[in-house]
């Protein structure tokens, strides 16, 4: 044993430059040299001696790690936190975290902390550096260059060279990005403090040609309530997960959603955007925890083929010299390739790849807590083993009804114990897992990731400017040299949140100052112009484009569509002719643009036009002490045309004046009011179900409506168990959840003992966006009863997605059927058709044409029934079924409907329903397949859902034609 880790010790090194080879490698964690201003170090050996008995193999640890320098002056995490990293059951709070780091940059140049925002519950953001004393001193200046570097106009080739030639590359390393992964913030900490300590021939080599940056946790508010969870229920438990339940919520809002954030919305994503748009990272590198014993991405098919070819050459280049270094060290486990592909610019450090940098992952064996827990991997032949035994290894998972980043895993080959060209020595057998083992592992993978960057820093400079310049080239040669976003559209303020998103990620944008006439068409002055000569230029185009997915038979981690055009029901046009690039533009240069209202004309009454506006909702609420009503048939006053449900408002013409203004609308104060049927918008007591074990797709709606300005009252099976729904309530809300009626109904098992989610004195992170003695068991029948009271009484359910099982299933909507897809269907958020069946409904309001984008989103197959007892005769009636009068919309099906991304086996959607607005007793049940509120994404289905706020209790249904049973077309 103790001649292998010599050798290893000895390969770790071979790697380092000759000149530093010469400098006592063997002596490397023994005898520490000075370091600067530091005095003599010295390895601690009460650090060894823990971290040994922590460690519950000996293959489970390297070199690299099993040492730590103690140095007066400067703290360590034990000094500071009272023991060292990777004790079992110990967990730090992100106060305790940011407590160390600060403690440590005053004790050391070569390490500074700084704020760069606020989470939505106010903890501060901050990235940490970490580096050489001169490189922490000139951080400034080295991050000059990387600007220089990432804007290739900025200089020429030769002045390149001696950009690179002076700069250095920053490595950005982030953890806790999902709250239930909670080793690598821990690890950090001892990262940091060694890159700051360790005078080892490695570690100088990665302190003098790296800058290191820290993100110690993305996502603070969740650390610290899957903190506070471990403490109260799981460090109890010994094997697995005994209470059956997680905390009910990690992020204000999402839980694994913040690393599928495509557009920035969380606050905590947006300031390390904001940040990277700074500093330019070549590297962003995330930690998460979702394999055993240690994945590194490299960026496996489906590829985007927008990027950089020499990223594709970069990925599997650094993820194979982890794999051989960490084998070479005898740690066995340690793979690539087999699980996330790159195919969705998503995920947050794609931040970097969007930028012409790096994207890196880890998925390191761990669990949402500190406890030692067995595994039982297959047989140590590894041939034939299948699947991984013990516990599940994420952890995380709870709320997004699927098992953490596993949920989509894309491996489809052996298991995670089986040898394979990968996977050259898997994990085998049945051994315990420690925390300790999980710093090991990410702490001994990011080291070896730091050595190679430090053996090739000027090769990642060279490489970052080549793919920004080669960015900017691209965009010339290439067929797509532009896109236009023509002014003048319908509805404007979607197309501002357009440009405001393509801005927030750093894409140029310029306002054409006359009208252009391309090969295209021709576009009015004021038009927005994206030209591809630019830095981000593929950035642009991966955003913008339609998603033409390279191989039907690959399956992908997750969506497989996001052209924001479709997404946001506004015009994008592609545009091929190249004099796009020389066109007269005005560059945007503020961050965002606002586009003011209108109101023009006089008099007292004020009309404002409904064209698909997703802030007509925030200027209802706004409004609300004013008489609003909507207009039920289009009207025209001089030459604006107010289609169905426009706004016509009585009173203080200056508010409605100074809202409409502020939010970008289009109004004209009418001498008399309209000569159509008005109906008054009123605003419905709202409420939002949430189930308890399934929370992330609730926030997403939560924080649109949020955004919004639409309040609601957010309520569980606690308020629905009391009864009398009605007397509380006009609309309640049930966001997509649970998956099936099923799950909706019982949601997490009760395992015998009650799980409450309620703050105390000790735990002040639980018991936030609701709050629960017992989040087990679900509303049961009883709550289905109360819901079908609520109902008959004159209330409005409104399902979304998977929720939309629960009325059909439970009898609340009795002649809507929801069936599945079958299994070889597959459709990750492709965008499809929708064909709206009746325009002059409310909920459609604004919209005004008969097909629409819609994201696809996986929910039932819903039907309606006729009349006829479907069961009589199982065979479809001849030709095309009837339509019932209660679908509102339906998906025509098929791969010409299919307008962007992968759905596999779209006959099977074929004139399904996608909204049901299905009377029943004195109220209704509006049912969507699909989820008009999803991700911050789909604005221009926003709509929907806010028309059907809006005139909640406006619907009228029409006299029930007969017909027969509607069986879908296959
Ligand atoms: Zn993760």
């Amino acid at each position: 044993m103790f001649l292998r880790k010599s050798l290893a010790r000895l390969f770790a090194c071979l790697f380092l430059l000759v000149p530093v080879l010469g400098s006592g490698i063997l002596a490397q964690s023994t005898a520490n040299k000075a370091v600067g201003s530091i005095s003599a170090v010295q390895d601690d050996p009460d650090f060894a001696r823990a971290v040994k008995e922590w460690t519950t193999r000996p293959e489970f640890i390297s070199p690299l790690v099993d040492h730590l320098p103690k140095v007066a002056g400067i703290p360590s995490p034990k000094d500071v936190l009272g023991h060292h990293i990777g004790e079992p059951k110990k967990l730090t709070y992100y106060a305790d975290i940011l407590k160390y780091y600060r403690a440590l940059a005053a004790a050391t140049p070569r390490v500074k902390v700084v704020t760069i925002g606020k989470s939505h519950e106010g903890r501060d953001l901050v990235v940490v550096f970490v580096g050489g004393d001169e490189s922490i001193r000139n951080l400034e200046a080295y991050r000059g260059y990387l600007a220089q570097l990432a804007d290739p106009r900025t200089v020429t080739d030769v002045q390149a060279k001696d950009v690179i030639a002076k700069a250095k590359p920053i490595y950005h390393l982030s953890g806790g990005l999902h709250s239930g992964e909670v080793g690598p913030s821990e690890m950090l900490m001892e990262l940091a403090y060694r890159l700051a300590t360790e005078d080892s021939a490695l570690i100088r080599q990665i302190r003098d040609t790296v800058i290191v940056s820290i993100t110690p946790v993305a996502d603070p508010d969740g650390r610290d309530r899957n903190v506070d969870w471990y403490y109260k229920y799981g460090i109890n438990e010994t094997e697995g997960r005994t209470t059956g339940a997680g905390v009910p919520y990690w992020g204000k809002y999402v839980f694994h959603d913040d690393n599928r954030d495509i557009n920035y919305s969380q606050v905590e994503m947006r300031a390390l955007l904001d940040w990277y748009l700074q500093w330019h990272p070549p590297i962003m590198h995330d930690l998460h925890q979702a394999q055993t014993l240690l994945y590194t991405f490299s960026g496996q098919a489906p590829q985007n083929p927008n990027l950089d070819p020499i990223l594709y050459g970069e990925l599997p280049a650094m993820a194979n010299f982890e794999m051989s270094q960490m084998t070479k060290y005898g740690m066995p486990g340690v793979w690539t390739h087999g699980f996330v592909d790159m195919w969705s610019p998503g995920y947050l450090a794609f931040m970097s790849s969007n930028h012409n940098g790096m994207i890196r992952m880890y998925e390191i064996q761990g669990f949402s807590g500190a406890n030692t827990q067995k595994m039982r991997l297959g047989n140590p032949n590894g041939t034939g083993a299948n699947g991984v035994g013990g516990p599940a290894p994420a952890g995380g998972g709870r709320g997004t009804g699927a098992p953490a980043d596993a949920a989509a895993a894309v491996a489809g080959r052996g298991s995670q114990a089986t040898r394979d060209w990968f996977r050259p020595l898997p994990a085998t057998g049945e051994f315990d897992w420690s925390i300790r083992n999980n710093t090991n592992y990410g702490e001994t993978g990011v080291l070896t990731a730091l050595q190679y960057t430090s053996q090739f820093p000027k090769i990642i400079l060279e490489n970052f400017y080549v793919k920004s310049r080669n960015s900017m080239e691209t965009g010339r040669k290439e067929t797509v040299a532009g896109y236009v976003i023509p002014a003048g559209q319908r509805d404007m303020t979607r197309v501002e949140r357009l440009i405001n998103l393509l801005r927030l990620q750093g894409i140029e944008v310029g306002r054409a100052s006359a009208e252009v006439k391309l090969t295209e068409g021709t576009f009015p002055a004021g038009s927005f112009i994206v030209k591809r000569d630019q830095p981000y230029s593929r950035l642009a185009k991966t955003l913008l484009e339609k998603q033409v997915y390279p191989d039907p038979s690959l399956r992908t981690y997750d969506d497989t569509s996001w052209t924001m055009g479709l997404m946001s029901h506004a015009e994008v046009k592609e545009i091929a002719d190249k004099k796009v690039l020389d066109l007269a533009v005005e560059p945007i240069k503020t961050a965002e643009i606002h586009l003011a209202g209108t109101l023009s004309g006089s008099g007292s009454t004020i009309a404002v036009a409904h064209n698909g506006s997703n802030n007509m909702i925030t200027l209802r609420y706004r409004l609300k002490d004013l008489t609003v009503q909507a207009a039920e048939k289009e009207f025209k006053q001089g030459d604006v045309t107010f289609p169905a449900g426009s706004f016509v408002i009585n009173g203080d013409g200056a508010r409605v004046r100074t809202e409409v203004e502020k939010l970008g609308l289009t109004a004209v104060a009418l001498p008399s009011a309209p000569q159509v049927p008005l109906h008054a918008l009123d605003l419905p007591r709202l409420a939002i179900y949430s189930i308890w074990g399934n929370t992330q797709e609730i926030g997403w709606v939560r924080y649109a409506l949020d955004r919004f300005e639409v309040p609601y009252e957010l309520i569980f099976k606690e308020r629905v168990k009391k009864g009398d729904l009605r007397g509380s309530y006009d609309l309640i809300l049930l966001p997509n959840q649970g998956g099936s009626g099923k799950r909706l109904v019982f949601d997490i098992e009760n395992r015998g003992q009650p799980i409450a989610y309620k703050k105390s004195d000790q735990f002040k992170n639980l018991g936030m966006y609701g709050e629960s003695d017992d989040i087990t068991g679900g509303m049961g029948l009883e709550g289905v009863a109360e819901f079908e009271k609520f109902v008959k009484s004159g209330g409005v359910l409104v399902t979304l997605g998977t929720a939309s099982y629960f009325p059909a299933e439970f009898g609340l909507a009795p002649k809507v059927d929801a069936a599945r897809t079958s299994a070889q269907f597959y459709a990750p958020g492709p965008i499809v058709n929708a064909e709206i069946l009746k325009p002059e409904h409310p909920i459609f309001y604004g919209y005004d044409k008969k097909m629409v984008p819609v994201r696809y989103a996986n929910g039932p197959l819903l039907s309606v029934q006729t009349g006829v007892n479907p069961f009589a005769d199982g065979l479809p009636p001849p030709g095309p079924p009837p339509t019932p009068q209660s679908v509102l919309m339906r998906y025509p099906g098929g791969d010409d409907q299919v307008l962007s991304g992968l759905m596999r086996g779209a006959t099977e959607i074929r004139n399904r329903a996608a909204i049901v607005d299905e009377p029943s007793g004195k109220g209704r049940v509006i049912l969507f397949a699909g989820n008009p509120c999803y991700r911050w994404q789909n604005f221009g289905e926003f709509n929907m859902l806010f028309n059907t706020v809006l005139n909640f209790n406006d619907f009228k249904s029409e006299p029930a034609k007969p017909a027969t049973t509607d069986t879908p077309a296959r």
